[in-house]
């Protein structure tokens, strides 16, 4: 009697935690008509951020980059790439008249967890220093013009407001940057610090061109591939970047540029509408994230954010359903507990870094990523890593099954959602049916680790792309992967920024 007593209490878990998990699948639905929706909204967002400064969630950002890279850019040139806990450092040699990258070499530094919190000079002096030595190994396949500056293509993947191409100031932290005593100030002129620190290191470097990450991509991609409008990094955080027409942004009361066209920085990781299917535990996780009420588009999509939603439902089925026994297992309630490098406690905050070499980022997203594309018939990769990472061990294979599928539910809303967002843009554009006059092929430069490792997401994006494309138009609407184009496409609109340029020309 005893055992069957158990029995049924163990069944009674078991229901209950798949109702959690069902409940939680109903609240992350996205079926075409909601992507619809949420894209409609952005549009409605687009133009209210295009109409004027702080018209809406969307900050639109003018980039101040009118020109895209054509192929004629030549030259040594170098770029800067600051995005998270490291940092990349790219030397170029831009063969001009459609000669492409006739050379090209980067080194990748992370940047030692003190210098995050400490002054913004130590932080700088330390990139500074880094390009420094970088730039005394330059040899033979590289050439700078007797007499030049070298010149530089900074990267600063977080929301920018610039002055000018050679000039912006810090608008907010993301991507867990928001830290009390942050080591850049918001307002503070990036360029004008690394500048500063430059010359104090003896660097004889010009920052000619500062830019988002997307911008970079969206440059880099343009150079090979001219049907390239927009640009969107799926990463640690998400954003993008399209082709806008001048005429088509009131904010804008500078000259019309003679392309007629400005490349406008979305940040549309800040978008949010009641359109997006949001659950409890996005609350929950927001509530408690550095930067509460901001970032919502991205805290449902982007890789800094997804496997902590997994962590939550888990730890709801154990609280609640006593889904991996009798105890909470303690880690399980740990925030951003996988893939923690080293911790800070600073201020009563608990700052979490984890420098990763070539995924930036201080997620569990590639534990989620490693346990959903477990191939196993025993699914061992997900029993491990419960194991390990969560000290939850003997774990059954049915469990283990619930685990992919909760990564899976969470992978699949945020990569039909980024499709909705990319959708968006199209439509803004126009570009989401065809024109009989002209077949006009659309290509979207994407970039991040996300998108660039883990496949069921990336699958998953380009196929909602498609169940929202008319079928006439599916064939020309094309994802390209970018690989580091925003390195690249930095050192193109330096080259494209030169001081030089002008009397070259003339
Ligand atoms: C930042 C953007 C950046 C994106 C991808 C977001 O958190 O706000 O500026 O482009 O991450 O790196
Ligand atoms: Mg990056």
């Amino acid at each position: 009697a005893l055992i069957v007593r158990h029995r049924m209490r163990s069944s009674g878990r078991w229901a209950r935690a798949m109702a959690i998990l069902r409940e939680f699948e109903e609240s992350c639905g996205a079926p075409v008509g909601k992507l619809k929706q949420v894209a409609e909204a952005m549009i409605v967002e687009m133009h209210a951020g295009l109409a004027s400064e702080g018209g809406s969630k969307l900050k639109m950002l003018i980039s101040y980059v009118d020109n895209l890279p054509t192929g004629d850019e030549k030259g040594l040139f170098y770029a800067l790439d600051l995005g998270g806990t490291n940092f990349r450092v790219l030397r170029v040699q831009l063969g001009g008249n459609d000669g492409r990258v006739v050379n090209q070499e980067f080194i990748e530094v992370s940047i030692p967890p003190h210098l995050m919190v400490g002054t913004s000079d130590a932080l700088f002096d330390y990139i500074a220093a880094e390009l420094a030595k970088f730039v005394a190994t330059e040899s033979q396949g590289f050439h700078l013009s007797p007499g030049r500056q070298r010149e530089l293509g900074f990267t600063f993947s977080f929301p920018v407001k610039q002055l000018s191409i050679t000039s912006g100031t810090l608008m907010k932290w993301t991507k867990g940057f928001s830290i009390n005593g942050a080591v850049i100030f918001v307002g503070q002129d990036v360029v004008a610090e690394l500048t500063k620190a430059m010359e104090r290191q003896g660097l004889d470097m010009r920052v000619a061109a500062l830019v988002n990450d997307t911008i970079g991509t969206l440059a880099g991609g343009r150079y090979f591939n001219n049907d390239v409008i927009a640009a969107v990094i799926l990463g640690t955080g998400t954003n993008a970047a399209y082709v806008e027409r001048a005429h088509a942004i009131p904010k804008w009361h500078g000259l019309l540029p003679k392309s007629g066209e400005m490349v406008i920085n979305m940040e549309w990781g800040n978008f949010r509408s009641s359109h997006l299917p949001v659950t409890e535990y996005d609350n929950a996780l927001d509530v408690e994230s550095l930067n509460p009420g901001e970032q919502i588009f991205e805290k449902i999509i982007s890789g800094m954010y997804l496997g902590d939603i997994v962590r939550r439902v888990l730890c709801r089925m154990a609280e609640e359903a006593a889904f991996f026994g009798d105890t909470v297992p303690p880690k399980l309630k740990v925030p951003f507990i996988l893939r923690c490098k080293a911790t800070i406690a600073r201020l009563n905050l608990l700052v979490v870094y984890n420098y990763m070499p070539g995924l930036s980022c201080y997620c569990l997203t590639p534990d989620m990523s490693a346990m959903h594309h477990d191939t196993s018939s025993d699914l061992r990769v997900v029993g491990n890593k419960l194991k390990d990472i969560l000290g939850i061990s003997n774990t059954s294979l049915k469990t283990r099954k619930v685990v992919v599928e909760l990564c899976n539910i969470v992978a699949t809303r945020g990569a039909r959602l980024a499709a909705a967002g990319i959708f968006g843009i199209l439509k803004k554009l126009g570009r989401d049916t065809v024109r009989e006059e002209e077949k006009q092929r659309t290509v979207i430069a994407m970039d991040g680790g996300l998108y660039e490792h883990y496949t069921e997401f990336s699958k998953c994006l380009e196929s909602t792309l498609q169940e929202l494309l008319e079928k006439e138009v599916s064939e020309s609407i094309v994802i390209e992967h970018s690989n580091d184009g925003s390195g690249i496409g930095a050192s193109l609109l330096a080259a494209s920024h030169s001081q030089y340029l002008e009397v070259e020309e003339s």
